[in-house]
């Protein structure tokens, strides 16, 4: 049946017409300029059977009807996370210290220290995401020394965005870092006047020197990492979330860390809706590993819990740009469009549709040439959906030029934790407006 009655009653008797959940005593918008707000809603077989008031809902409901009291509180659909890396988050999730909306570094130690105090041996302390110096009254970034203090014995890890990492000593010892240690490239290991590692890290402009860092900490066993996902997943849902696009990343192996999502997939475990993407993890080898995926897969794989999207959020390495606004913007090399210009090729003959990581307008310039120029040979068409992520100093002329290719941007809320580094740089300027319409996919 497709009517949605709102406000009304649907003819028959509850037995022939039993949903399968209302929700009453809420707040609900219903999108109707004539009556705007409904108090109950009746959902049957996944689709909005009547909106009205509580007395409506007698209609309703059955001896199997579940009836869910809001309290009072507003209902809303499900959100979509255009941008999350909620795969590679979940494998990691409860062995993170969250500093999410600590309001000073003060008390952001102090829980430091009693997570180090109950962390398992051989366990780190990690800081992953969520926060930014700026939140706390000190405007700082915590010191070494306050590291130590605060956990003496147990190695801990604050990453503070993709800019900088803070190790304490014993992180430095456990990652094996020491005055022989080289700075990989694009990243710093900043060092004392003996040379020794001081146990800060910079992203100058990459930040594999910080997640590779991350990666030598201990990973949880099989049946942890799921117990870790549905922690998240859970988390998720909690600020309304139903579902996510799932960006891919480094370290973000296909196919092995895809096995707990599936795992949970598989036994009706996921509270979470999740599309993902294949994110080629070694540089030099992405034609290849792309190849080899086309030939295991295909998009639209999967089901309604956890289906493959396409390809990205990087397709190349030397293609990414990186989005520390605390530097200057990293000068990619003069020829990736080769190795670019293949895996788009590939990817586009095959029917995979991709998301690619940009963040500046000068990377999407050099992107958006590959694309019209495979555009020209008919490898565009409608059906094979693609983006650009980020985007912060995207140009209006690209904008158009995106939108006469048929993509799409999807931006996201990085600058809530950058803005402030990236004002300093770049200044404020408004965003910028397409003169044609780009379909935008933004993200919560
Ligand atoms: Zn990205």
């Amino acid at each position: 049946m497709s009517t949605i009655p709102v406000g009304g009653l649907v003819p028959g008797t509850a037995a022939q017409h039993a949903a399968d959940v209302v929700v009453r005593n809420a707040k609900i918008h219903t999108g109707d300029p004539r009556r705007p707000q409904g108090q109950a809603i009746a959902i049957r077989g996944g689709v909005i059977a009547a909106v009205g008031d509580d007395r409506d809902m007698a209609a309703h409901v059955g001896p199997a009807t579940k009836v869910v009291d809001a309290l009072g509180r507003r209902v809303v659909p499900g959100l979509n996370d255009s941008h999350l890396h909620v795969i590679r988050g979940g494998l990691n999730y409860v062995l993170e210290l969250r500093w999410d909306g600590v309001p000073t570094l003060r008390q952001g130690l102090a829980m430091l220290r009693e997570q180090a105090a109950r962390t398992p041996k051989g366990q780190w302390v990690r800081v992953v995401g969520g926060w930014s110096a700026e939140q706390f009254a000190e405007r700082r970034l915590p010191t070494v020394a306050e590291l130590n203090a605060a956990a003496p014995e147990t190695p801990v890890f604050v990453l503070h965005l993709y800019q900088s990492a803070v190790l304490n000593r014993a992180a430095l010892k456990a990652a094996g870092y020491t005055k022989d240690t080289p700075d990989p490239k694009g990243g710093q290991i900043v060092r004392g006047r003996d040379g020794a590692p001081t146990g800060m890290l910079l992203a100058a402009p990459s930040a594999l020197i910080l997640y590779s860092t991350l990666a030598k900490a201990p990973v949880l066993d099989g049946e942890d990492k799921k117990t870790s996902t549905r922690h998240f997943l859970r988390e998720l849902n909690r600020f309304g979330l139903t579902s996510a696009i799932d960006a891919a990343g480094g370290f973000q192996n296909f196919p092995d860390n895809y096995g707990t999502v599936a795992e949970l997939a598989a036994d009706g475990q996921l509270s979470l809706r999740i599309a993902y993407h294949l994110f080629p993890q070694t540089a030099g080898q992405e034609v290849d590993d792309l190849a080899r995926w086309i030939g295991m897969t295909s998009p639209q794989d999967g089901d309604e819990w956890l289906r493959l999207n396409g390809a990205g959020e990087n397709l190349t390495w030397a293609a990414a740009d990186f989005e520390n606004f605390a530097q200057p913007r990293p000068e990619l090399t003069a020829d990736y469009e080769v190795a670019f210009e293949s895996a788009v090729r590939l990817l586009m003959e095959n029917g995979w549709g991709f998301r690619l990581h940009a963040t500046y307008d000068e990377t999407i310039r050099r992107d958006l040439k590959v694309f019209e120029k495979l555009a020209a040979e008919g490898l565009f068409p409608a059906g094979n959906r693609w983006l650009f992520d980020h985007a912060e100093t995207v140009s209006a002329d690209s904008l158009d030029r995106v939108a006469a290719l048929g993509g799409a941007m999807a931006v996201q809320n990085r600058l809530s934790f950058q803005g402030e580094a990236f004002v300093r740089r770049y200044g404020i300027g408004a965003p910028p407006t397409p003169r044609r319409s780009a379909p935008c996919w933004s993200a919560v």
